[in-house]
């Protein structure tokens, strides 16, 4: 969705040099002396914590030890036969509450190994290398639907791709990857990583992706299914949730998803529009990207304003310790009660908050933007009308990703598969999906015979 430029909202608040500067790698890739030093730490754990918190499962300890011997195609053989995104994963993954969070380092010198920053380090190798790591089987005859080309979709295919099955990717957006594309903030992710990888993990041959087709608009899933042995359904959350208050209309009044995905969108960051005061209403992911990126676009003042306390935030603290680093004002304990708005520009936010006696307190913070990260949401599009069971505000699956439709299972953020809405995740309910599917097609060959 276009931001209309009005109010206070400019573009090229800041001069382009500043801009790259903002939008620079977070991250840089470790050089080779600094990945020995960063594999030399680790202590090779038997049944090692930090395997076991990957959604994934890599075997951490594994390629650790093999940049430490110097062999990096083996250590990105490790990482991407267990996780095809792990060039992806390694930059965007909260490895604080996972891998490098359950470290036994952490206990010994407060300080974990640095297994994104290494698997970085191999999996950057082997794509800058073009090295072909894993090898087609045989064609089996089978053709598999993938609709969504995100994580999900882009793991499970791969899967399938490997085991010989013909796999065909629809997918709405122009350009694959999904959230990887349009979603992550833009300094996790540089120099077109997201297309990169795509184009990587299609070396592996029998993926073709359809851009620009909708399921529910261009294709339908009962047609889908008589087309293809099997449908996997990784459609992600495209809707959002609305605030449902006074003033949602005004104009500055913008979904945080469609501002981050017009920044990632932009061949030069410094044509998005930004507000001077923005105001960020959430406290997951998408609410610290957002208010972040409005910063690094040049806003004065940012705040991000959750209606509980920190504890309960999906964001993780490395996160909020990053928002608030980057000059985020995070406001707690406050639920927004109206937007308020002068001629029909959004002017102000007024918020509610229980003080310490119990009585309600109101205040108002002064904004030109305000950016709405409370939540995104299924649209069923496409899959309303048949026999698919909803669990919530997901599509219910069994422990496989099965649904409720023979020959159709999901995955992602899509799914009810109980994991949290990361891009790890996503990875690994493709992965499951794809072996299922391949169980499935193993079933039925058995039987023709
Ligand atoms: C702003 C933001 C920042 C995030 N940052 C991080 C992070 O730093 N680290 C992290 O681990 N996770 C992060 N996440 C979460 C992560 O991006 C998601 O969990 C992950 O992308 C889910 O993958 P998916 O494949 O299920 O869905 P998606 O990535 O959403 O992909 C779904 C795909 O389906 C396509 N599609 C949708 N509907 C249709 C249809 N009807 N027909 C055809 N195609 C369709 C879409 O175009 C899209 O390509 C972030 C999420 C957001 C919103
Ligand atoms: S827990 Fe830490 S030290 Fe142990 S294997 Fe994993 S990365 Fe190495």
């Amino acid at each position: 969705m276009a931001f209309k430029q009005t109010g206070d909202i400019a573009a090229q608040r800041l001069s382009p040099e500043q801009l790259s500067c903002e939008f620079s790698d977070i991250a840089p890739l470790l050089d080779a002396s600094a990945a020995a030093a960063a594999a030399s730490r680790c202590h090779y754990c038997y049944d090692a914590p930090c395997v076991n918190a990957c959604p994934t499962q890599i075997d951490i300890p594994s390629f650790i030890r093999k940049i430490g011997d110097g062999n990096l195609k083996g250590a990105a053989v490790d990482i991407l036969s267990a996780n095809p995104l792990g060039g992806m994963c390694a930059r965007v993954c909260p490895t604080e509450i996972l891998c490098e969070g359950a470290c036994v380092r952490n206990h010994q010198d407060a300080k974990p190994v640095a297994i994104g920053a290494l698997q970085r380090h191999a999996t950057d190798w082997a794509m800058a290398r073009g090295e072909v790591l894993f090898k087609r089987a045989a064609d089996s005859g089978r053709h598999v639907a993938v609709i969504g080309a995100g994580p999900a979709g882009l793991a499970c295919a791969h899967r399938l791709a490997l085991s010989g099955h013909q796999v065909t990717i629809y997918d709405a957006h122009e350009k694959a990857g999904g959230l990887n594309e349009y979603g992550i903030a833009a300094y996790k992710t540089v120099d077109d990583f997201a297309q990169r990888e795509v184009a990587w993990l299609c070396s592996v041959g029998g993926i073709d992706i359809k851009h620009g087709v909708t399921l529910g608009r261009d294709i339908d899933l009962d047609t889908l299914r008589q087309q293809h042995d099997a449908v996997f359904l990784a459609i992600g959350l495209s809707g959002v949730r609305a605030l449902a208050m006074e003033g949602e209309d005004l104009s500055g009044v913008m979904n945080a998803v469609d501002f981050i995905e017009q920044i990632r969108s932009a061949s030069d960051v410094g044509t998005v529009p930004v507000g001077r005061r923005v105001v960020v209403i959430g406290g997951g992911n998408t609410a610290v990207d957002a208010a972040v990126q409005s910063r690094k676009l040049g806003a004065t003042s940012v705040t991000m304003v959750y209606r509980r306390g920190v504890e309960s935030m999906s964001a993780t603290w490395a996160e909020r310790d990053f928002a608030q680093t980057s000059g985020v004002t995070l406001v707690t304990h406050a639920a927004p009660t109206r937007l308020i708005g002068n001629a029909g520009v959004v002017t102000s936010v007024e918020f509610e908050r229980a003080s310490s006696e119990g009585s309600q307190e109101r205040f108002v913070i002064e904004a030109d933007m305000v950016l709405k990260a409370i939540g995104q949401t299924l649209v069923p599009v496409g899959i309303e009308r048949e026999l698919l069971t909803l669990d919530g505000n997901r599509i219910a699956v069994d422990e496989s990703g099965q649904t409720s439709l023979p020959g159709v299972w999901a995955g992602g953020d899509c799914a009810a598969t109980g994991g949290i809405d990361l891009t790890v995740q996503a990875v690994q309910d493709g992965k499951i999906a794809a072996a299922a599917i391949d169980a499935q097609f193993a079933r039925t060959a058995v039987k023709a015979a």
